[in-house]
C-alpha cells in the first residue's frame, strides 16, 4: 500500500527512531508500504520515519537510477561499521520536493543490519549506493540532508525550499 511521505519540516522527520525488536507481520507489512511508496515516488531509498513510523527500517533500490545491477536492499536496525573516503553528491529527498544539494558522504561503506528474515548482515557498498545507505541511516537519526550542511549553505538551501513550498501551496 503507497503511504503518504512526510514533508519537512514535520516532526517526525527530526527525531531518532526505535529499533526493531521483533520482526512480525507488522514489520513485514511496513516493509511491503516502504517499497510501495518509495516506487511510487520514483525514490530510490526510503526511511520508516519518512512515512510516519518511528522504527529503525530502510529500503533501498537503486533501480530508477542506475545501470545494472541496481542494489534491493532491506536493513533493520542499520549501523554504519566503516566509512571510507570522500565524495561529494548532489541528492533529493521525498521530504524535501524540489530541492537538491550537494553533500559530502564516504564513498565506501561497510554497514551491518538485520535482514528481512531477521538474519544479521555485513555489506559493502561503494559510490551511488552508499550515498543512498548514508542519506536513509541520517533519517533514521533524525538528521535530515540539510543538516549536513552548515552556515549559509545550510541557509540558503532552507530559504530555497520554503520559496518551492510556497510555490506548491499556491498551486
Ligand atoms: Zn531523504
Amino acid at each position: 500500500m503507497v503511504r503518504e511521505i512526510l514533508i519537512y519540516p514535520h516532526e517526525m522527520l527530526t527525531k531518532p527512531t526505535q529499533e526493531v525488536d521483533v520482526i512480525d507481520n507488522e514489520v513485514r507489512g511496513l516493509i511491503r508500504d516502504m517499497f510501495d511508496t518509495m516506487r511510487e515516488a520514483e525514490g530510490v531509498g526510503l526511511a520508516a520515519n519518512q512515512i510516519g513510523v518511528p522504527l529503525s527500517v530502510m529500503v533501498i533500490d537503486t533501480t530508477p537510477k542506475e545501470e545494472v545491477p541496481p542494489v534491493k536492499l532491506v536493513l533493520i536496525n542499520p549501523k554504519l561499521v566503516k566509512g571510507e573516503g570522500k565524495v561529494k553528491f548532489k541528492e533529493g529527498c521525498l521530504s524535501f520536493p524540489g530541492l537538491s544539494v550537494e553533500v559530502e558522504r564516504f564513498e565506501r561503506v561497510k554497514l551491518s543490519a538485520l535482514n528481512e528474515h531477521g538474519e544479521p548482515v555485513e555489506i559493502e557498498l561503494e559510490g551511488f549506493p552508499a550515498i543512498v545507505f548514508q542519506h536513509e541511516l541520517d533519517h533514521l537519526k533524525g538528521i535530515t540532508f540539510v543538516d549536513r550542511l552548515k552556515g549559509w549553505r545550510r541557509r540558503m538551501a532552507l530559504e530555497k525550499y520554503k520559496k518551492i513550498l510556497r510555490e506548491v501551496q499556491k498551486g
